[in-house]
């Protein structure tokens, strides 16, 4: 069972809690991107089995008319096993999405994954004509070129400063060159693109600049962030703009828990005070 402090920034363990949350979400007007949390799977049954939970839960989304989608992580559906298990699991799921006219995001995981992950989004998202979106990390050198290469490819693109430690010939280390970067990138986007803007960030100097951006320019765009993160602003920003919020669910969210609690120190006390009962 998972422990009410985890359920602030993980959306239960199974696909039920995971659409009440999109639910209650919704009611906030707030829209939802699930992941169904699993990552680095070496065993193909493994990933064949999450590719299957994904387009169970497009056809269960579909059912109650609820405002979600998916982002998927290359290696849960198989890139760790072969490039060719990742695309057939990537194309089951988008035959469904197909099916019921649904979105589906792919994460971007570490820089050994970036060539197989835009390759297979770039052919799929071609051929659906849009319906798609892929991560772009501002941290990594080679996005520029990629941003630039995706302003006349159908779908969005959410931009991220980039979670992965990667090394410095191929990354900017420091933070503030990240950001950078980050605000680079940004105008390039709202100068070039036509929409499909997503703001992947909880960070208010950026999605102000956005603002800035969306206000100069008109360029549609949306703002994404995580389950737990900054909800106060998510609402209020809803009011304005579309903002979706990252909603990861699911057995394995042990580590990913984790992984949210020793990012802020903030977050390091809510989670003791929880243990401590005050
Ligand atoms: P940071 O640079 O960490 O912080 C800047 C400022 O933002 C802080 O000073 C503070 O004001 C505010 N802030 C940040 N975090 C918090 C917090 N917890 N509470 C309160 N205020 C905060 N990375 C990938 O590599 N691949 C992916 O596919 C991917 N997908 C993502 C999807 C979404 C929806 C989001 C939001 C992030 C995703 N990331 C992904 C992670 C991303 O790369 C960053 O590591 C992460 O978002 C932290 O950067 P930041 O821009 O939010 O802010």
């Amino acid at each position: 069972m998972i422990p009410p402090i985890a359920r602030r920034f993980v959306a239960g363990e199974t696909p039920a809690t995971a659409l009440e949350h999109v639910r209650e979400c919704n009611d906030r007007d707030i829209r939802v991107i699930l992941n169904l949390l699993g990552e680095h799977y070496d065993d193909p049954t493994e990933a064949d089995d999450d590719a299957r939970a994904y387009a169970t839960l497009l056809s269960d989304l579909a059912d109650t008319g609820l405002n979600a989608c998916i982002s998927v992580k290359p290696s849960q559906i198989g890139l760790d096993v072969s490039e060719a298990r990742f695309r057939d699991n990537f194309r089951a799921i988008v035959d469904v999405a197909d099916e019921n006219d649904q979105f589906v995001w792919l994460d971007m995981e570490d820089h050994t994954t970036t060539d197989a992950t835009l390759d297979a989004y770039e052919e799929f998202v071609t051929a659906r004509g849009g319906g798609m979106g892929v991560c772009l990390q501002a941290n990594l050198k080679r996005t520029r070129d990629d941003i630039e290469q995706f302003a006349d490819v159908p779908g969005k693109i959410r931009l991220v400063k980039g979670a992965y430690n990667e090394p410095p010939a191929i990354a900017y280390k420091s933070k503030e060159r990240v950001n950078e970067v980050y605000e680079e990138y940004l105008e390039y986007m709202f100068e070039q693109y036509d929409g499909g803007i997503a703001v992947g960030s909880h960070d208010p100097v950026m999605i102000d600049r956005a603002r800035e951006l969306h206000d100069v320019h008109g360029t549609a765009f949306e703002i994404q962030m995580l389950m737990g993160v900054r909800e106060d602003a998510q609402e209020e920003l809803a009011r304005e703009y579309p903002v979706y919020q990252y909603a990861p669910y699911g057995g394995k969210w042990l580590s990913y828990f984790y992984r949210r609690i020793m990012e802020r120190k903030e977050n390091v006390r809510f989670a003791v005070r929880a243990v401590l009962g005050r």
